[in-house]
């Protein structure tokens, strides 16, 4: 049985004062629940601090959501593996599909990341996904596999083992348009296959997280399938009663 996974991706979102009051809420609340499902908060790199200090100690991990490909030097504005991992990150999201658009993040550069991250010893959260138009030419899967297979040639399927998998449809991120269960389960139990065809046990294991404006009204039935190993949720994850409920439905599927 795999351990569902809820992360929130707050992406570049938020106060000082308003990431301090959700991360409180969202502790408080998840204290209240059975805590079956993990949960996580994937913040911007400037209120990592605030998280390490107000998340110690409580059920909710903190992660960033992005990291540099480079272990240190002189890469001005980026930010290390080394560096998040001080600060008490569990999870660091790589490949998110804004990453791949706006700052031309390719799947070399993204699987250089994901050996950083686990190097310090925490764990990715790899995002894939095909944007509206490859899934309307037919090419979901060909898109899906050549992201994971690209990862698999370069850092081998071992690195599997060591990370989460987040399927995220283009067309269903930040749109409100939610992939149908069935939708996401077809692709998610065919990236599952796919590294299975290398090493069943790593296929069996890996978590593999739903992520597309995932929200309380439709999270249960999402994480009903039998490969959707929780969720990577984004406008969601910014109104505590909201993230909330995903964390509750969680709890839920298991
Ligand atoms: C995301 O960007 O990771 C995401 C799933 O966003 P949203 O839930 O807002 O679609």
């Amino acid at each position: 049985m795999r351990q569902p996974l809820i992360a929130g991706n707050w992406k570049m979102n938020g106060t000082r004062a308003s990431a301090e009051a959700l991360m409180r809420a969202v502790v408080e609340g998840v204290s209240g629940t059975v805590g079956k499902a993990e949960v996580a908060l994937c913040v911007p790199f400037v209120f990592l601090e605030l998280g390490e200090r107000l998340l110690a100690g409580s059920a909710v991990h903190l992660g960033a959501q992005n990291v540099c490909s480079e272990p240190g030097g002189a890469y001005t504005g980026e930010i290390a593996a080394t560096m998040l991992k001080e600060f008490g990150c569990r999870y660091v999201i790589c490949g998110h599909s804004e990453r791949r658009e706006y700052y031309g993040e390719t799947d070399e550069l993204i699987a250089k990341k994901l050996v950083r991250v686990t190097e310090s010893g925490m764990r990715p959260i790899l995002c894939v996904g095909e944007t509206l138009e490859q899934r309307e030419q037919g090419f979901t899967q060909t898109v899906v596999a050549s992201q994971i297979d690209a990862i698999i040639a370069a850092n081998g399927i071992e690195s599997f083992a060591q990370m989460e998998i987040a399927y995220e449809p283009v067309w269903a991120i930040g749109t409100g348009r939610t992939a149908t269960p069935e939708q996401a389960q077809e692709v998610q139990s065919f990236i599952r296959a796919r590294l299975a065809e290398h090493d069943k046990v790593i296929a069996e294991k890996i978590r593999i997280l739903y992520g597309g404006s995932m929200k309380a009204g439709n999270a249960a039935e999402l994480l009903a399938m039998p490969d959707i190993d929780g969720g990577l949720v984004g406008g969601a994850s910014l109104v505590a009663e909201e993230f909330l409920a995903i964390c509750r439905a969680g709890d839920a599927s298991v």
